[in-house]
């Protein structure tokens, strides 16, 4: 059995058991190759069987996709890992393996923007029931999942408005009616959470936020039990929405860096928080570290950090948001989040687009919201920055 090792140093070495396979090279190399050669047709056999190790064809497996899983599946502490090219492909793809006409799937209200366009729009049809409940409500929650379900759906925090769900007592309830638990741990990080030793049964990420970093790859994983993982990993290698090589790549370098980046952006966050609650201009602020959040508790629980994002209102709304951003120097206005840059935006052009305005009211999204990944940035200069544009708005 292996031993008990830190996250920096899984962030650092897991997956990286491969110089021999790549003649001995230090990194991991780029196997942009679509299929694999054999010098004969009983080996080839062998491995397409799977009771060889090797590979066939990227679709299925590829070495550089492979160790990206590994590294994730270490950080996870799960026993498989398998990937997407995308996170909404890891969403669609699991929820597309595991669910049938006639099962119904209990979640909640504010999940990210597209996976609330599944729910809303392309399950219903398939003849799947969807029960959405408030984020909040942990009661309808609990009544609703021990009417019968497939499967719960989680996300915490969720995306924008980093509400918190008890991933433990949720997780407690489905086992009682032999539902399967899925966790969205995309905002959290393998990092700051780890819901399979919470309960749940599959955790999953938008690799294209943290695990990357750089926001310069797209890709999903999730994480579980093998028999799982081999159903949803089979669905996937025939449906196509594989992780390509280069992004793979990208995921493994940025994720070396994963422990100092989301220590750095949890400091971060926590001051800007603090920064913003006591500032005359801000309404309302939403993250998990401060006291005052309604689930501050759960997370202390739950959460060994409170993550790199928040979001709060401007007197004023959609407006004042409007003239105050783009004085920000130090971050971008743009959709993506997790990266070592700050970044921000409404979730009108960010999380929830996809959403109509009503949508987003009933899930309790304020239009004059502004969604905070922090950065890596000095702490100082983040506040300055904040200060001197919120003054703009005097
Ligand atoms: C971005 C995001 C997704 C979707 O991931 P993509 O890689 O953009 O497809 C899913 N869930 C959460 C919480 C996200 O932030």
């Amino acid at each position: 059995m292996q031993k008990q090792i830190g996250k920096s140093t899984q962030s650092v070495w897991g997956g990286e058991q491969h110089n021999e396979r790549f003649e001995r090279s230090t990194q991991v190399p780029v196997v942009h190759s679509v299929s694999f050669g054999y010098d004969d047709i009983d080996t080839w056999h062998r491995v397409a069987l799977g009771k060889d190790e090797g590979h066939i064809y990227s679709r299925n497996t590829n070495p550089t996709v492979r160790a990206f899983e590994d590294k994730v599946k270490e950080l996870e502490g799960a026993e498989a890992a398998t990937s997407f090219a995308s996170g909404m492909a890891a969403i669609s793809n699991t929820l597309g393996a595991l669910l049938n006409p006639g099962d119904r799937i209990v979640s909640i209200k504010d999940s990210y923007g597209g996976t609330n366009v599944i729910f809303n729009e392309f399950l219903p049809p398939l003849g799947i029931e969807v029960s959405l409940c408030d984020t909040d409500d942990s009661a309808q929650i609990e009544k609703e999942v021990s009417n019968g379900c497939k499967i719960l759906y989680l996300e915490t925090p969720t995306n924008p408005t980093i509400k918190i769900t008890d991933i433990k007592r949720l997780s407690s309830v489905a086992k009682s009616v032999g539902a399967l638990v899925i966790v969205d741990n995309t905002f959290a990080t393998p990092i700051n959470q780890n819901p399979l030793s919470l309960g749940a049964d599959i955790v999953l990420h938008s690799a294209s936020k943290y695990l990357g970093g750089h926001a310069d790859a797209l890709g999903g994983v999730i994480c579980g039990s093998k028999e799982l993982v081999d159903r949803v990993y089979h669905y996937r290698e025939i449906n196509g929405a594989s992780l390509s090589p280069m992004d793979a790549y990208s995921f493994i370098r940025g994720m070396k860096t994963l422990k100092l980046r989301v220590q750095r952006q949890n400091e971060n966050a926590m001051a800007v928080a603090l920064f913003l609650d006591q500032h005359p201009l801000v309404e309302k602020v939403n993250y998990p570290g401060l006291q005052s959040h309604p689930g501050h508790e759960i997370a202390k629980q739950q959460m060994s950090g409170f993550g790199g994002m928040l979001s709060f209102s401007v007197k004023g709304g959609l407006d004042a948001i409007k003239s105050f951003l783009p004085h920000l120097n130090y971050a971008h206005m743009a959709a993506n989040l997790g990266c070592v840059e700050t970044v921000v935006g409404p979730p009108l052009t960010t999380s929830h687009v996809e959403c109509t305005q009503e949508e987003r009211a009933a899930a309790g999204i304020p239009e004059g919201l502004v969604r905070y990944s922090s950065g890596i940035e000095d702490i100082e200069d983040l506040i300055n920055d904040l200060g001197q544009a919120l003054e703009k708005l005097l």
